[in-house]
């Protein structure tokens, strides 16, 4: 867009019932580009009585729609359709996403890569949901149906935006559920796109709507709303303290993906080129804003006065600038009020340890820019290494040995993701069985796979998703029993 020329600000709708309305309120609150800090849109500003509307179209649609009843094969058909669309759509769906939260156009099409391969994924899944029959002592015979749980609450967050939403979607829509999408009040616009290839690709009315809003008007109505089954949540672990709470009421089901401050552990023996790597791209990939962020970045001692000056050597010839911008490496941050946390925590971190680079914002007029920041001799009990910062922050914590490594390691209250570097794969495996982790990664961080599972241990939240574990989640167990004998039971 040539400088000067202000970006068109587009007015979107909500998609409730397989119609676009507003909210009921007629209130709508403004979408930003965090690099030029300018609105670039509007959306519904969607209170109790929104989300009471799309409850009450995905209920229908789940009890009287028909759509649980459709057949696997016209589930999984309707999924490719929609991937289609998606494939045929990804510049437009990058350059969106880049646009709205900040992140290098390359990785927003990545993202929409893995978007696509999700739902095709999900729409292949959709004819191996699998019963069983269960070897009971007794002539009868006994089996094990799955069946979709019923309407799901789906509330995500902002660092991922249509991704996240592709892994709430995709294996509902597999499982045959109906479906409530909150995307997060500062990225809702590639979710609404999505929105419009709905009833193209074959989805019924009510099966899926999405509400745009904040938290606490339109996310907490659906975790309150008696006639939602279950929630899948991913956000912060302060908001999944809330949900579990408030879904206990009514008793739904919740998974939660809730972040983490997961370790990055390199031993002295590690391919030193390919550990400097890793620890950039493990921690500063997405702006730092990832729930899998080796944001603690442990190194052996013999190594790691090198491993500090090399790290951050190449961290100062990262590529700041506008997200659109092919060469761009990392953009702004997301939103004025993760740029103030973010800067918060660099000084916390000025006072907690030593700064080897960054730590304040990065030179532009406009836009959300913190640089990549290294803090070095960090103590494990600092606050930059117990609390998740969700940007581009390092805390570089030295260690002796291995079971130094593991014990630090572990010391977290969450447990989301861990990686290891080393050549000694007796190590290796002895470090990847001792880290309380839901994801291990050994000589690499972050490769995510839509076949294996994600989530993780401890504070970092339950529940799986991905893979055929994802799709668990939406599923009911009922046990089937039924006699094969002719006579009566004969007790009384
Ligand atoms: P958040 O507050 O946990 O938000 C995540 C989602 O939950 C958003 O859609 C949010 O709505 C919604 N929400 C907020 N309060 C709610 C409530 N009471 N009931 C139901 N839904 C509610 O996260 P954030 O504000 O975007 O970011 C804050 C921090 O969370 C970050 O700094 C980071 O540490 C962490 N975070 C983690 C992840 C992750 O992947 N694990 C992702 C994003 C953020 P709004 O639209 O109003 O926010
Ligand atoms: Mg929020």
């Amino acid at each position: 867009m040539p400088a000067g020329v202000k970006a068109e600000v587009r007015a979107y709708q909500v998609y409730v019932n397989g119609e676009w309305i507003d909210s009921t309120s007629a209130k709508t609150f403004p979408v930003y580009d965090p690099s030029t800090e300018e609105v670039i849109a509007r959306v519904p500003d969607c209170n109790a009585e929104d989300v009471n509307r799309a409850v009450a179209a995905a209920r229908a649609a789940f009890d009287h729609g028909g759509w649980p009843q459709t057949t696997a094969q016209e589930r999984g058909r309707i999924l490719f359709r929609l991937a289609d669309k998606i494939r045929q759509n990804a510049a437009m769906l990058a350059e969106l996403e880049c646009r709205n939260c900040g992140k290098p156009i390359v990785e927003a099409e990545f993202d929409i890569n893995d978007v696509a391969t999700c739902f095709e994924y999900y729409g292949g899944l959709a004819t191996k949901i699998l019963g069983y029959v269960n070897p009971v002592p007794d002539n009868a015979m006994s089996l094990t149906l799955k069946e979709p749980i019923g309407v799901a609450g789906q509330i995500i967050p902002w660092n991922y935006p249509l991704l996240m939403a592709a892994w709430k979607l995709a294996p509902a829509l597999a499982a045959g559920c109906t479906c409530v999408l909150k995307p997060a009040e500062q990225t809702p616009l590639t979710a609404l796109e999505l929105a419009k290839w709905f009833s193209d690709v074959g989805l019924p009315p009510g099966v899926v709507n999405i509400v745009t809003g904040f938290g606490e008007t339109s996310g907490a109505p659906i975790v309150q709303h008696p006639d939602v089954n279950k929630i899948a949540f991913t956000g912060s672990a302060a908001v999944g303290k809330i949900i579990v709470k408030q879904a206990a009421d009514t008793v739904k089901r919740v998974t939660l993906e809730l972040g983490g401050k997961s370790p990055n552990i390199f031993f002295a023996d590690a391919d030193f080129e390919a550990a400097i790597d890793g620890a950039l791209f493990g921690v500063f990939i997405n702006q730092g804003e990832v729930c899998s962020a080796g944001s603690r970045i442990l190194v052996q001692r013999p190594i790691y006065k090198k491993f500090v000056d090399a790290m951050t050597a190449k961290a100062n010839k990262i590529k700041l600038g506008a997200p659109l911008e092919r060469e761009t490496k990392m953009g702004p941050l997301v939103s004025k009020e993760q740029y103030d946390r973010v800067c918060s925590y660099l000084e916390i971190g000025k006072q907690e340890a030593k700064v080897a680079t960054g730590g304040g914002r990065a030179k532009f007029d406009k836009g959300f820019y913190v640089q990549p920041t290294i803090f070095y001799d960090v103590d494990n009990s600092a606050r930059i290494a117990q609390e998740e910062i969700f940007g581009p922050v390092a805390s570089v914590i030295p260690f002796e040995d291995e079971k130094d490594a593991v014990k630090i390691a572990n010391d977290s209250p969450y447990g989301l993701a861990a990686a290891v570097w080393t050549r000694d794969i007796f190590k290796a495996f002895r470090a990847v069985k001792a880290l309380r982790a839901g994801i291990v990664w050994v000589n690499h961080m972050q490769p995510t796979y839509v076949e294996a599972p994600w989530g993780g241990y401890k504070q970092s939240g339950f529940g799986r998703e991905l893979g055929p574990w994802g799709i668990e989640e939406y599923l009911e167990t009922k046990q089937v029993h039924i006699n094969l004998n002719e006579q009566p039971i004969g007790w009384y």
